[in-house]
């Protein structure tokens, strides 16, 4: 059975496989093409349209079309259609759904072992939330990937040997991430990252909608075209049109009409670069953190810039990473890298399932059984022995996305507090990832419980702030004598190559423990056999 990667975009998703060759090839959607919009249409009560006819349909069914979802990913958000509740978990799962239903029709057999990717920048309650929407789905989700270190695994493939580093710049639909990866031998290794999941291709189309509103309106002061959604979503398509077109030509025209009044806007690609100006500077802001960050282990060349993502053919890209950093970047098959690279890792993830010891670098089996386990492997993947043992010899290590840490309080001589997140377990460790016992202290006299709330790093940079941090778990240490202000204790982080986080606190005196694994705030279990239930029942199609 073949192992598929699916790149689930912010905009376009896109699904491949590897082929009897060893190719990465795409498998095409319904209407014979190679990426999809990750639009969903709830047309009746149990009736899903997803992809180009979705898209096409936000227009006319404004309040019945969901676009954008990744960004609500790990969030609690809930809409409701056709008087059935849905969380961006479901929605995702029908997009999954009809991509993957679409990829069975081409390659048949049925999909069932995948890899999906997210957003290297997405904390622990999106990925979450992503594999969730896989399992709602009806799929068995061998692993996530972060998109640049499947980018970079694609284009591997294509490079020489040796080792190399190399920078990749991912602006999608609805993210941007910048990662740097070292590439040796056998190993990929991801040295630092970071990002903005609210920033992409989308914000560029929403600066030319604005644009033609306010062109129109300037014509036209005294309609009420801004408060029609009809409007607003055909300037929303229109927008997107033209932003593509001026990757290539200097300038479009578009016109406008709405109630009998008509206006006629020609946008240059320099109008254009200049009302985007701040956007792409915060990408650039955010490439000059990770080479920061990269000089800080020591690193300050690299072999190769690749451009990853549909966003980076606007030419403002390329020309501003030469301009202000000197790069020389490669535009590297943006659209469908990160799907090809997944398809390789679902490869490497199928086969360490299946020979879970040599994955681990364990003595394997010896002799004839190994064997034996080799060419079972080899056969159920349809892959020669030869390739099943180098590719369970592959390690793919990532690191720990943003930093975690416990809420600490400072209490002041006249009891006044204040609170902060000290951070433990610090952004870019490499997973797995195991921290050494940090002190902290009892707060006030006579504690009998230590409350203990783990934080995640939200904004964009570490910060003491609460405001930059989100809390994602928390537990208690019942049952001491009254302690002593500032009392000892001790608290630990580990997180595991799939992102869960256990946090393990001691109070010194008594030795009280704690051990919390962190069960993100996401569905349960049983909230997802139930979305799986309710998505069942919808005829989804493109
Ligand atoms: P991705 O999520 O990586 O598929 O990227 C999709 C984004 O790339 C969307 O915002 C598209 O509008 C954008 N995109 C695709 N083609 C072009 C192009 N020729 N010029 C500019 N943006 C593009």
């Amino acid at each position: 059975m073949a192992t598929y990667g699916i790149d689930l975009g912010t905009t376009y998703s896109c699904v491949a496989y590897v082929d009897d060759t060893g190719r990465p090839v795409i498998a095409k959607n319904a209407i014979g093409q190679e990426t999809t919009p990750s639009v969903v249409y709830f047309e009746t009560s149990d009736n899903v349209v997803v992809g180009q006819d979705a898209k096409g349909s936000a227009k006319l069914f404004p309040d019945q079309v969901v676009q954008l979802i990744k960004r609500q990913m790990g969030q609690k958000f809930e809409l409701e259609f056709h008087g059935a509740k849905h969380t961006p978990e479901s929605i995702s799962a029908l997009i999954l759904k009809e991509l993957t239903r679409a990829a069975a029709e081409q390659t048949n057999e049925e999909v069932r072992d995948v890899v999906i990717t997210v957003p290297a920048y997405f904390g622990v309650a999106e990925r979450e939330a992503t594999r969730n929407a896989g399992e709602i789905a009806g799929l068995n989700v061998l692993n996530l990937i972060p998109e640049p270190v499947a980018a970079a695994l694609h284009y591997e493939k294509l490079s020489a040997e040796g080792t190399s580093t190399i920078l990749v710049y991912d602006l999608g639909g609805g993210t941007f991430d910048t990662t740097v990866i070292r590439l040796d031998g056998d190993d990929v290794r991801v040295l630092c990252t970071d990002g903005d999941h609210r920033l992409g291709g989308a914000d560029w189309d929403q600066r030319i909608a604005d644009h033609l509103l306010e062109s129109f309106l300037a014509e036209n002061p005294e309609s009420t075209a801004g408060e029609s959604e009809d409007f607003l979503q055909e300037l929303a398509i229109a927008a997107e049109d033209m932003k593509k077109g001026l990757s290539s030509a200097t300038s479009r025209r578009y016109n406008m009409r709405f109630d009998g009044a008509t206006a006629r806007v020609e946008v240059t690609r320099e109008t254009f670069e200049s009302l985007t100006e701040d956007l792409l500077a915060r990408t650039f802001e955010i490439t000059q953190r990770t080479l920061d960050a990269a000089a800080a282990q020591g690193i300050s060349a690299f072999d190769d810039v690749l451009l990853v993502g549909g966003s980076v053919r606007m030419p403002a890209v390329n020309e501003g990473l030469r301009k202000r950093f000197g790069f020389e970047p490669k535009l590297h098959d943006p659209d469908l890298a990160v799907a090809k690279g997944a398809a390789r890792f679902a490869l490497i993830e199928a086969v360490k399932v299946r020979l879970p010891g040599e994955a681990d670098g364990a003595a394997a089996a010896s002799g004839a059984a190994a064997e034996r386990e080799i060419e079972q492997a080899a056969d159920q993947l349809g892959l020669e022995p030869e390739k099943v043992r180098r590719l369970a010899g592959r390690r793919v290590t990532t690191v720990v996305p943003r930093a975690f840490g416990v809420k600490t309080v400072d209490v002041a001589d006249d009891g006044a507090e204040s609170f902060s997140v000290s951070h433990v377990l610090k952004a870019n460790t490499a997973l797995p990832a195991a921290t050494e016992p940090e002190r902290f202290a009892t707060a006030y006299e006579e504690q009998t419980e230590i409350n203990i709330e783990i934080w995640e790093q939200a904004g964009a940079a570490e910060s003491e702030d609460l405001a930059d941090n989100a809390k994602i778990g928390e537990g208690i240490i019942t049952g001491l004598p009254r302690l002593r202000k500032g009392s000892p204790i001790d608290i630990s982080f580990a997180m595991d190559e799939l992102g869960t986080l256990r946090v393990y606190a001691v109070e010194l005196q008594t030795n009280k423990d704690l051990h919390i694994e962190v069960s993100i705030q996401g569905l349960s279990e049983t909230q997802v056999s139930q979305a799986k239930e309710a998505i069942a029942r919808y005829a989804v199609s493109e």
